[in-house]
């Protein structure tokens, strides 16, 4: 088969960051052809040893319109995929396929005011492709970033996320976007204490945010791990935000990691 029939490129590793043991974040070249929006996700391939190519989704972290493709990856124990990927270094090859899919893309929400983002862990990764890009800015009036993870050395990307205000494209949406970190197992400056459905069922997550939760003004999207992700949805829908579909917009968008 020739390179261009294939449904897939080979792309080069420019950058590997590692945050803990167990994350890292990486930058790769990315196709002049590969189209994507902010939110989707892409099949990523590793050849193994024995020649197979093992192959998982990964969502971009980077923005629609960066000439690179950012992805931030846990390295599970024994995990088939990110054994391999945590190998590799600066300048070797990644598979990517050349479509990206996935719909935790803001067309999933016909109007709202306010945004909530609720990630756990890598779940992370396309709210930050959506807050590189102009939409969401545009479209709402505040923007809530919930980040959870056990420790808060855990917590990626600080850097990025305190300088997206900063940037000249964005600044006129400047007081728009509050973060809110939330660490689980230990007590952290400026970060809430437990999970982000006791945050949400106590009252202390709209507290923080000085915003409430209602079908009316909130538009909700959650990421990560699929137990967080039910449990938040039991709680949404007992205040009335529901899943939003095609055939019925709602108020709540999810994407589940595993
Ligand atoms: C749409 C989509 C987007 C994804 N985007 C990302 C991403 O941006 N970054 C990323 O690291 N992973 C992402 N994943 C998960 C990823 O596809 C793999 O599951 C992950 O790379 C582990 O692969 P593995 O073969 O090593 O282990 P697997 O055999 O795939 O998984 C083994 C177990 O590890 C745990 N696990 C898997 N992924 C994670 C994770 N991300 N965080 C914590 N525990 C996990 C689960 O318990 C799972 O059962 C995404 C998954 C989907 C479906």
């Amino acid at each position: 088969m020739t390179a261009s029939a294939e449904k897939f490129t080979r792309q080069t590793l420019l950058d590997v960051q590692p945050l803990t043991p167990s994350l890292f974040s990486l930058r790769v070249t990315r196709d002049a052809g590969f189209r994507f929006r902010a939110g989707q996700f892409a099949r990523l391939g590793v050849a193994k040893a024995d020649g197979s190519v093992v192959w998982r989704a990964y969502s971009m972290v980077s923005s629609p319109f960066d000439e690179y493709l950012d992805f931030f990856s846990i390295v599970v124990p024994g995990g088939e995929f990110t054994s391999e990927l945590s190998r590799l270094r600066e300048g070797d090859t990644l598979l990517i396929d050349r479509q990206a899919f996935g719909y935790m893309t803001l067309d999933r929400f016909v109007d709202g005011r306010d945004l909530w983002l609720l990630a756990t862990g890598t779940g992370i990764a396309p709210f930050l492709s959506i807050l590189q890009d102009f939409d969401a800015w545009e479209r709402f009036d505040s923007i809530k970033l919930v980040y959870s993870v056990r420790e808060a050395r855990e917590l990626a990307y600080q850097d990025v996320i305190a300088g997206l205000e900063q940037r000249d494209y964005l600044a006129e949406y400047a007081g728009k976007l509050q973060f809110i970190p939330v660490v689980t197992r230990e007590q952290h400056p400026g970060a809430l204490t437990g999970r982000i459905t006791a945050l949400i069922e106590n009252g202390e997550l709209e507290r923080a945010a000085g915003l409430a939760l209602s079908p009316e003004h909130s538009r909700v999207m959650i990421c990560g791990n699929p137990q967080m992700i039910d449990d938040t949805r039991q709680v949404l829908k007992a205040r009335d935000l529901q899943l939003s579909l095609s055939r019925r917009p709602g108020q709540v968008a999810v994407e589940n990691y595993w």
